[in-house]
């Protein structure tokens, strides 16, 4: 029995562990090789997942139960509804939303509520919040572009999620590009394409996320191609995201990228530190509705927020450590702590680019003297060089805009601004510049 397992589970991953995380487990049931708990908090269900997955499959494998993985959920009770959307696990089954579709389910947390906005992101947050609003289609498609960790697929599953309460008769599909093709792949296998193509074509939104990933994938791209001109046709609303700009993705069709490009195109920028700090202190809000007992200084929150600049997703990784730490340990979370428990988290996000370094760099490719880049003179050879310069500061190092004026043979913050803006628009229209931006970036970041 589950009792008996528990016994000695405690015995191999001890008393502490067992007490925080095991004992709050409630076994469900066990159907079709799945042993199904219920868990106080999605967190909790998330901590166990990662951590004693395999210590409680092997004890119930060794009791002589028939089991292949497990499975935790949030029991929703009733009197926490305004909570349990946040807790709630991802909705299994893939046909989470408009019944038989060939969607992927989305994730509970991801929704307008629980998406901080700040100026990095919101443009993107505006125009997704615009295509959620089910009214007649205003651009499409919606493309979202942005680095990894951003929170393209949030905004894409929160657009689900509410055009799923306001209109639950539309026939929304989510799915990622690696899914369409695996999808297609089995039809052609199958020799079902026919049914492949009315499946997609008959929906009323259709999201696809990473799209970069069918670049070089020629067929899966012929297909992709022929649904998106099916669905715009039908003026249904498409939304696509993609880790970069459609020009720049290597490997995709002309005809595809310059459809991409006929609907709104925005990016979500690299986070900024009051967003960081905005997000991490939603966190906290929320995870203070399951452990009224956490307490974090606003001094750790800002040591965070200054030193993990790379993504979210490791930003939100990183406290959820420390609350688990903390908790485990039953020590006050202070800086020391954070420092101790993160340190690996801190040194990775470590390799920072420098002004310098980007200024470097840029001289180099255009072949230009790093004095004349800082000096005054204008002419064009040298503007776009130091245009380019200034705005991979921006965007690859935590300088403000002032900062980065000065640093430019004391320039006015606005001679920066205006430098970003036109950098931005140039990625969008000249091939060249996008081209040399991204291998400067790439270089400068690897
Ligand atoms: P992407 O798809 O761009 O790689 P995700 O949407 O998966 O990024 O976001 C990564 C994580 O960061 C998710 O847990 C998401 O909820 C969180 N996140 C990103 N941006 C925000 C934001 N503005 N507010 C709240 N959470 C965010
Ligand atoms: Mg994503």
């Amino acid at each position: 029995t589950w009792g008996e397992i528990c016994a000695d589970l405690e015995k191999s991953i001890g008393k502490n562990n067992f007490v925080t995380w095991i004992s709050p487990l409630k076994f469900d049931r066990l159907q079709d090789r799945v042993a199904r708990f219920h868990v106080p908090t999605t967190f909790v269900g998330n901590w166990v997942e990662r951590h004693f997955s395999d210590q409680i499959l092997d004890h119930l494998t060794r009791v002589g139960v028939d089991v292949e993985r497990l499975e935790f959920s949030v029991r929703s009770d009733k009197g926490r509804q305004t909570t349990a959307r946040h807790a709630q696990p991802a909705p299994k089954p893939a046909t989470a939303i408009g019944g038989d579709l060939p969607g992927a389910p989305l994730d509970g947390r991801f929704t307008f509520d629980s998406f901080v906005v700040g100026k990095p992101n919101e443009l993107a947050h505006a125009a997704a919040r615009r295509v959620a609003e089910a009214g007649p289609v205003t651009f499409n498609p919606l493309f979202l572009y942005g680095g990894v960790g951003l929170g393209k697929t949030h905004l894409m599953h929160a657009i689900a999620w509410e055009l799923r309460e306001s209109s639950p008769q539309l026939r929304v599909v989510y799915l990622s590009a690696e899914q369409f093709m695996y999808r297609f792949v089995q039809a052609l296998r199958e020799r079902d394409t026919i049914g492949f193509k009315e499946l997609y074509r008959s929906v009323d939104v259709l999201m696809v996320d990473d799209v970069q990933f069918i670049a070089g994938k020629d067929s899966t791209q012929d297909e992709f191609f022929h649904t998106f001109n099916a669905l715009v046709d039908q003026n249904k609303q498409i939304i696509i995201s993609a880790d970069r700009a459609p020009g720049e993705i290597k490997d995709l069709e002309d005809r595809i990228k310059s459809r991409l490009q006929c609907g709104l195109v925005v990016d979500l920028h690299p986070t900024d530190y009051e967003l960081r700090l905005g997000i991490l202190q939603q966190k906290v809000d929320l995870y203070r509705v399951q452990y009224p007992g956490l307490a974090i200084s606003d001094g750790v929150l800002e040591f965070l927020a200054h030193r993990i600049t790379t993504n979210v997703r490791v930003l939100e990784g990183a406290l959820t450590r420390l609350f688990a730490f903390s908790s485990l340990v039953g020590r006050e979370i202070t800086l020391e702590l954070a420092q101790d428990c993160l340190a690996d988290i801190l040194r990775s996000s470590e390799r920072k680019v420098s002004v310098e370094d980007i200024q470097r760099k840029v001289s180099e490719h255009y072949n230009i003297r790093l004095a004349d880049m800082l000096g005054p003179r204008r002419q064009r050879t040298l503007a776009r060089p130091r245009q380019i310069a200034m705005y991979l500061a921006k965007k690859l190092t935590t300088s403000s805009l002032p900062d980065i004026g000065r640093r430019f043979g004391g320039r006015d913050h606005t001679t920066v601004m205006h430098a970003v803006k036109r950098v931005e628009e140039l990625r969008s229209s000249d091939a060249q510049i996008a081209e040399d931006v991204e291998m400067l970036r790439r270089t400068l970041e690897g």
